[in-house]
């Protein structure tokens, strides 16, 4: 029997019902205006008066309407079909959908029943499976996509029947298990799990110990992130963020992207909505989007829907992490949805904590980011989700609830710094105060020992400290201008615009420099550090700053060209050391 009730009050999406049986905190409910059947969550449950946040407009609701509570949390729909959708923070197919806006109160199905997969046993009957067993897989998109044992199955279960080779729908029965009591459970393709619940069908999830290589180098070479670690990027309007998302979507090594759009202004979303689904893929050269999700809200949508999107993209990650494939997850911007828990937070009239966020804002974060990793699967087989996050802090305010919050738990900072994006260097990513903690794991040092070279370790640390040295410099010539400073400190000033002009300003536009593989990132920091360890003897400023000047110009045309073609060894003929 499912619960009713009847609404008592209205605060725009935050609805009061006077119930008539037991409701759970976060359960699913439906309320009915008139003709609209609006979805909603419950967010607070005292006696029989039960607060529930709308989904929806409330526009016209009215007290005494219906309420019907639907016994189970908010959950996404997990089958094939998923791969090139673009879903709501509600898994409402939106393409299926005249433009981007659903009307309200309308829900699309998340994945079509109607079309057929073809199918491939990989278990025989008789064997032992549990949650997350793979049960058989089907192509999507050119991906194998597998057929898992339900994760709400518990314990052990013994394969009764499993349907041959051949096409079926996602509804149809495609195993038959039994349970160690003796009962059968049917399995078809498509399974639901509640979004804010993180699935844990996997045997362990050991600390991140590989490189997830990007094609960046100020990533790469500099604050590299780990497969199935975590990252954080805040940085202010118009400093290149999308521009950098892009980047990492199309050449970050990874499987499968989700993009979670949370936006306040409809027009960013849009642009996400419009502007991913014609990225290339530089793989396949086909669509990125074939190996693409995005979520996103929609400008109708209120704070509760915007609260949802990030653990509905989390959830699919996790999804596809249990397939044994790697999942570059992106959010943009996680600011948006901490103003969503603001919001409701305010509603419910709990005490605010710092800048009227609630008070275990930091603990929200913490399990959200905590919820991406590397397993290892029961079956040996290993995935990850990797999160990489945009802050967009008001004002620029490092210093903010939000992101102080996300600085705890990121692994990997990329600060992007205004004055680069004014002075065009890009990617604005300050290499000074952005850092990748990822760096300090032994693991991670020796992988990194062992794959791209010994000590590189060392290399990372000698590059960093150029930079930091011909900042200073820097600092220095500007106060007491180009005489009024020893010789040296322009060649230290010179040295470390060498690593920023070459190392680590990237084109994101050039068919060639877009994306540097590790081999390439690597010759091109030894053959940056070799020139830096060498002391010229200069007559004066100009001399110096033009020695290095011409350099730079020879090193950029060497970054346009192809790797180790002709081209590059006659750029690196005329560099002459
Ligand atoms: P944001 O999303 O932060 O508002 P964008 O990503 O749209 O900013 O970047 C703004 C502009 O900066 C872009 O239109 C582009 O011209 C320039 N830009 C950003 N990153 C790069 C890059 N790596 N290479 C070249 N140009 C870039």
């Amino acid at each position: 029997m499912k619960t009713k009730g009847k609404v008592s009050g209205i605060i725009s999406n935050l609805v009061t019902v006077e119930v008539d049986g037991p409701v759970a905190q976060n359960e699913i409910c439906f309320v009915s205006s008139g003709e609209v059947r609006m979805m909603a969550e419950v967010i607070k449950v005292i006696g029989n008066k039960v607060f529930v946040q709308v989904f929806e407009s409330t526009r016209g609701l009215k007290t005494g309407s219906d309420v019907e509570f639907m016994g189970h949390l908010l959950e996404v729909s997990l089958g094939p079909g998923i791969l090139s959708s673009i879903y709501d923070g509600l898994q409402n197919n939106l393409k299926t959908m005249e433009g981007v806006f659903l009307k309200r109160g309308e829900y699309t199905e998340a994945l079509d029943n109607t079309v057929e997969w073809h199918f491939t046993p990989l278990v025989r009957e008789g064997e032992t499976v549990r949650a997350g067993s793979w049960l058989g897989e089907v192509v999507e998109n050119s991906l194998p996509h597998k057929i898992m044992t339900p994760f709400k199955f518990k314990g052990e279960y013994t394969v009764k029947s499993i349907v041959g080779e051949g096409n079926y729908t996602i509804n149809q029965v495609i195993a038959m298990l039994t349970d160690r009591e003796g009962n059968d459970r049917e399995v078809t393709m498509v399974q639901k799990w509640p979004v804010k619940v993180p699935i844990t069908c996997y045997k362990d999830k050991p600390r991140p110990f590989k490189i997830m290589e990007t094609g960046v180098r100020i990533f790469d070479t500099f604050n590299p992130i780990a497969e199935g670690g975590t990252g954080f990027i805040p940085g202010p309007f118009g400093s290149g963020k999308t521009v950098l998302q892009h980047a990492l979507a199309k050449q970050a090594e990874a499987d499968i992207i989700i993009m979670a759009a949370c936006g306040e202004r409809a027009n960013e979303v849009v642009e996400i909505f419009m502007e991913f689904p014609k990225l290339d893929d530089p793989r396949t050269g086909r669509r990125l989007m074939e190996r693409t999700i995005i979520i996103c809200n929609t400008s109708n949508m209120p704070v509760a829907a915007r609260e949802a999107s990030v653990y509905t993209a989390m959830t699919l990650g996790e999804y596809y992490r249990l397939m044994g494939l790697k999942v570059l997850l992106l959010a943009d911007s996680t600011s948006r949805w901490a103003q969503a828990l603001r919001e409701m937070s305010n509603r419910l009239e709990e005490l605010p904590g710092a800048d009227a966020f609630p008070m275990d804002l930091s603990a929200i974060i913490s399990n959200f980011y905590s919820r991406a990793g590397y397993v290892v699967l029961d079956n040996g087989k290993s995935g990850s989700v990797t999160f990489i996050g945009t802050v967009s802090p008001a004002g620029g305010n490092l210093k903010e609830p939000v992101t102080e919050s996300t600085k705890k738990v990121a692994r990997c900072f990329y600060a992007l710094a205004q004055s680069r994006a004014d002075s065009k260097r890009y990617p604005a990513v300050d290499p000074i105060d952005s850092y990748s903690k990822y760096l300090e794991y032994p693991e991670i040092q020796e992988y990194l020992n062992t794959t791209v070279e010994e000590n590189w370790h060392d290399r990372i640390s000698e590059s960093k400290n150029i930079i930091l040295k011909g900042k200073e410099a820097a600092e220095q010539i500007n106060i007491l201008g180009d005489d009024g400073v020893p010789l040296e400190y322009h060649d230290r000033f010179w040295k470390s615009e060498l690593i920023d002009f070459v190392i680590l300003q990237q084109d994101a536009f050039d068919k060639i420099d877009a994306s540097t593989p590790m081999e390439r990132q690597k010759y091109m920091l030894d053959l940056v550090l070799k020139i830096c360890r060498t002391h010229p003897s200069f007559e004066n400023f100009e001399e110096c700053a033009a020695y290095y000047k011409n350099l730079i110009n020879i090193l950029r045309q060497l970054n346009y060209s192809e790797f180790k073609s002709e081209k590059f060894y006659e750029y690196l003929d005329e560099l002459k050391i």
